[in-house]
């Protein structure tokens, strides 16, 4: 099936200068040899035609009550309930995490609808008292205009949803580019907000790549703000061009993320813990535990019952009933994790277990992987690998596990397993992290609470989701009356 773009309310295919269409497939990772549909390989001129029917539908968009466009996200939350189970299933087709974890994507999308259109009616200014009598001063939040979002495969639902929920009911228009991998994903979402009756052009699609689809949604000089979520290389990229633009932009990027394991820990709840965020969604997550950080003392005990456990999961296709772990996204991240598993053992690092590729119905599978006795300076306990591989490193004074867990370029997401309390609270004010964790895994975002990171997982430290959603798609404007009668003037007078 060809898919098409979906710009100002209609689906419209991408027509090249010589008169040919241009699709690209997109496949099974379980099984490659399974193609989920063509998609339309978009380029300037297609996001020219989207920005275009934002900005013109921004005119009116802008103008409706914030309850009003909210009654439309209600209805677009209604309809995700209805297909949830349906779109659960194409997206484990399309990129392969077992259906209980698509669900919750979905969930997640369900979620932020229902938080974000509640909050339309609570978009809130300040009044604050002015210096000088009969002077009345107010501050509001208002929208930008077109918002251009470029989103990762990992979370294909649930994070064009944390981006576009939010602005939408904020008054903003959207055109978003999804990742190549997963397009029919966002797609649906498109389907659902036509069906909800958002008017034509407030919500629009364009599939396509990176460099020809995404750069210029950046370039665009009427896109307003750029909402990114991706790799750090991509985001740097963005941010540069975004500041040569003087144009807006938020980034959550990639994380390094750990799970330190006390002598004081629970210990078969902290492997329940590390499983579900190193081995969850096959360790591509940007919160995914990459790092175990161990108290020498229970390092045996605890080591002993992980690699028992992680040898217990059963990897496969993720449609699957009793499927614990499905494939990679693609062959190139298949390949990366192949590479760094191959480097480390060529310079003796300690495999545990798993290190190899898995055949199964031509899909992407590896084996999940633990490597023990890993230094805090080596590439296993530095970068992000993005996929099932956790690097075991010890410790034996607390500080010395701060300095561990703080000692990466990011700052994402880190959990501590411990029962003593000074020690959690002393490891929650004390982790250079967006995201703090005590007895539950360092995964795991609800749409209440913000979300994001510090250091390069999120340079300006933007946030999704929470209190803070609106940040990101709003901007304050203070307004200010004076009903004297007379020209009153502040600081002077
Ligand atoms: P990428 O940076 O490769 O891609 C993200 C998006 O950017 C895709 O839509 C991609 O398009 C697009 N893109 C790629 N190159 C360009 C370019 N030159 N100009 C404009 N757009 C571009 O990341 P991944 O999709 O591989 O996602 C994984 C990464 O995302 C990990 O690093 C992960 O940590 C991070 N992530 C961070 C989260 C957070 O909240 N901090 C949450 C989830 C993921 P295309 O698909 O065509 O390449």
């Amino acid at each position: 099936m060809i898919y098409k773009n979906y710009i100002n309310g209609a689906w419209s295919e991408k027509i090249s200068a010589g008169g040919f269409k241009e699709t690209f497939d997109n496949v099974n990772p379980a099984d490659t040899t399974k193609v989920i549909g063509q998609f339309q390989n978009s380029c300037e001129f297609c996001i020219d035609d989207a920005v275009e029917s934002a900005s013109e539908a921004f005119k009116t968009w802008k103008n409706v009550p914030a309850p009003k466009r909210a009654e439309i996200l209600f209805k677009a939350a209604e309809i995700l309930v209805r297909d949830k189970e349906c779109i659960a299933k194409g997206m484990t087709l399309e990129m392969g995490k077992i259906l209980a974890e698509t669900r919750g994507d979905v969930q997640e999308a369900i979620d932020i609808a229902y938080y974000a259109a509640g909050a339309g009616r609570r978009l809130t200014g300040e009044t604050v008292p002015s210096e000088l009598e009969n002077k009345w001063s107010m501050s509001v939040r208002l929208p930008y205009g077109v918002i251009g979002m470029i989103t990762p495969w990992n979370f294909p639902i649930a994070i064009p949803a944390w981006k576009a929920f939010p602005a939408i009911v904020a008054g903003n228009t959207v055109v978003l580019k999804p990742a190549e991998d997963t397009p029919w994903s966002v797609i649906k979402l498109a389907e659902v907000f036509h069906e909800a009756g958002l008017p034509k052009g407030v919500f629009n699609v364009v599939t396509g790549f990176g460099p020809t689809a995404g750069m210029p949604l950046v370039k665009h000089p009427k896109v307003k703000v750029i909402s990114f979520t991706g790799s750090s290389a991509t985001g740097h990229l963005i941010a540069k061009e975004c500041s040569k633009l003087g144009k807006k932009y938020s980034l959550e990027l990639g994380g390094k993320n750990s799970i330190t394991v006390t002598k004081n820990a629970d210990l078969d709840l902290a492997v329940e813990g590390v499983i579900f965020g190193a081995f969850g969604t096959t360790g591509q997550r940007c919160t995914a535990c990459s790092r175990v950080i161990i108290d020498k003392k229970v390092k045996k005990e605890f080591t002993e019952k992980l690699v028992a456990r992680t040898e217990s999961l059963k990897i496969g296709d993720g449609l699957e009933d009793d499927i614990d772990v499905g494939p990679l996204i693609n062959e190139k991240a298949l390949d990366k994790v192949e590479r760094y598993v191959t480097s480390a053992l060529a310079s003796g690092d300690d495999l545990l277990t798993g290190g190899h590729r898995i055949k199964m119905n031509s899909g992407w599978f590896y084996a999940p992987t633990i490597f023990t006795d890993i230094t805090p300076d080596n590439a296993l306990a530095q970068e992000e690998i993005f996929g099932p591989v956790v690097a075991i490193i010890e410790y034996e004074t607390f500080d010395e596990m701060m300095n561990i867990v703080n000692g990466t370029r990011y700052g994402l997401s880190a959990a501590i397993y411990t029962k003593d309390i000074n020690e959690s609270f002393k490891f929650m004010r004390d982790v250079e992290t967006g995201l703090a964790y005590v007895n539950t895994s360092c995964i795991g975002a609800e749409v209440g609470q913000n979300f994001g990171g510090i250091k390069d997982t999120s340079p300006i430290s933007s946030r999704e989701a929470g209190s803070q959603m609106f940040d990101a798609v709003t901007y304050v404007k203070n307004m200010v009356v004076d009903f004297s009668g007379k020209l009153q003037k502040a600081q002077i007078e």
